[in-house]
């Protein structure tokens, strides 16, 4: 028996190995045996502290009442109120959710962000429902988890299929419910919200813009320098667009796309900007007039420095990992790629920059636009910027040094320096009472 199934079997939590959540915490145990990690907090981490799922009615325009499934679960919080985006998609279910629950508290802590880990969703399909049914979806769904959030204890986000018109609504059914001094302290209560509505600049592209942060500090050690390569992208939602987008202004050739739609080619490099209209307006880069349509296995093995997943979980299977045809998978997504892919990958000597780095710059954004709703501050976008840059050259340090400490992936390296961490933070606060 290995050390991590001795800790599913003590916890006495049976998954299957395709299991997303079982992939995601056998990854942070691996690590944890690197560290020599204690066995009690092994334990901690390899379940969340809270798991709510809801079942809450919403009234459709054509006046009959539909019955919709959400999660929120909280995974950890020892270094802060829980923190986490929330998903609106066809596919969400609990498994998914408590794995990026998890991969949250290991984000913060990686980042050392003074907040703990937790994620949410909605099992639907927004392309079905009219903007009236989301919005009511929206209310129902933050009433629903009314008595588990706060600007103070867990703060949801945007996440795969939510935007900042949903944070907008979510923040504003929370300060109609709370009374009086929600009104003004409420705000914090979501972060991803509209600039006009206590959202904070950059934050939009913040994820995408932390990426390319990453890019810059490691890059350079793999001999690459961003104006002369080229990428590909799965997704080109709010990630994938911003990424492909700072990533042709800086000079990449963005090869090729791929989204729910379909996946498009243009050797001469696809314009990223006219791209992002064209999504925004036809929700799919399926048609778009500056690409040529390829099927999805040329997707994959088209030749490409960067590979940038920026869609769902577990894209990159071990069939895929045969077929990419790159120096670099740049993981944008959380765990897009599953343990068959990335063996597959390392034997094939394709460096993977791990999700929890990578994508922690929204994270980090949500985190100033909290810090302002709570100081009644309003930053600029170079203010912003700065400080974001600074936070991901510190965890791209840190991932650094971990890989060179404990000879390792970059991977178990991130997942090593966040588990540091909390660990540090669990010794100096010691076990309740
Ligand atoms: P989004 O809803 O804006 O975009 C999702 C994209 O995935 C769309 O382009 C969609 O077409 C594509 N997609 C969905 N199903 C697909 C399929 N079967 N095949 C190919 N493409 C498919 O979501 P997002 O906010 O850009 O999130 C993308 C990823 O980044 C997720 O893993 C999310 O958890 C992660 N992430 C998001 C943020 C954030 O700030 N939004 C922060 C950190 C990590």
């Amino acid at each position: 028996m290995t050390e991590t199934t001795k800790v599913f079997g003590e916890l006495q939590t049976y998954y299957s190995k395709k299991n997303v959540y079982y992939q995601t915490i056998t990854a942070i145990l691996e690590a944890a045996l690197e560290v020599g990690l204690p066995h009690r907090l092994e334990l901690i981490l390899a379940q969340p502290k809270n798991e709510l799922v809801v079942n809450f009615p919403v009234q459709m325009d054509d006046g009959d009442l539909q019955l919709f499934q959400g999660y929120r679960v909280q995974h950890n919080n020892v270094l802060g109120p829980y923190k986490g985006g929330i998903r609106f998609h066809p596919d969400v279910e609990l498994d998914h959710v408590k794995s990026l629950a998890a991969i949250m508290t290991m984000k913060c802590a990686l980042v050392q962000l003074p907040f703990g880990g937790a994620k949410g969703g909605v099992r639907v399909d927004t392309h079905k429902i009219s903007p009236n049914e989301l919005m009511h979806l929206s209310r129902r769904f933050t009433s629903a988890i009314m008595t588990n959030i706060s600007p103070v204890h867990d703060i949801p986000a945007p996440d795969v299929g939510s935007n900042a018109q949903i944070m907008a609504w979510m923040a504003d059914t929370y300060m109609n419910l709370n009374g009086p001094e929600s009104r003004f302290d409420g705000l914090g209560v979501v972060t991803g919200k509209p600039i006009e509505f206590g959202g904070s600049a950059g934050r939009e592209k913040a994820t995408g813009q932390g990426l390319l942060f990453v890019l810059e500090q490691l890059l350079p050690g793999l001999d690459m320098n961003l104006d002369k390569l080229t990428a590909s992208l799965i997704g080109y939602g709010n990630v994938g667009s911003w990424t492909g987008r700072l990533l042709a202004r800086k000079g990449t050739t963005v090869r090729a796309v791929m989204d729910h739609t379909g996946a498009i080619r243009n050797d001469d490099g696809l314009d990223a900007e006219a791209l992002a209209e064209y999504v925004a307006e036809h929700r799919g880069v399926a048609g778009f007039p500056g690409g040529e349509p390829i099927d999805e296995d040329d997707f994959y093995s088209l030749e490409v420095d960067l590979f940038i997943p920026a869609a769902l979980e577990q894209m990159i299977d071990g069939d895929k990992a045969k077929l990419l045809n790159c120096k670099v998978v740049v993981e944008a997504a959380n765990a897009p790629t599953t343990p068959e892919g990335e063996t597959i990958l390392l034997d094939r000597e394709v460096s993977i920059l791990p999700a929890i780095l990578c994508n922690s710059g929204g994270v980090t954004v949500s985190y100033f636009e909290w810090k302002q709703n709570r100081q009644a501050e309003t930053w600029d976008e170079y203010t912003v910027d700065q400080n974001l840059r600074a936070m991901m050259a510190g965890a791209a340090a840190r991932v650094l040094d971990a890989a060179h400490r404990y000879d390792c992936s970059l991977r178990m390296a991130a997942y090593a320096a966040a588990l540091e961490h909390l660990w540090h933070v669990y010794e100096l606060r010691g076990i309740f009472p």
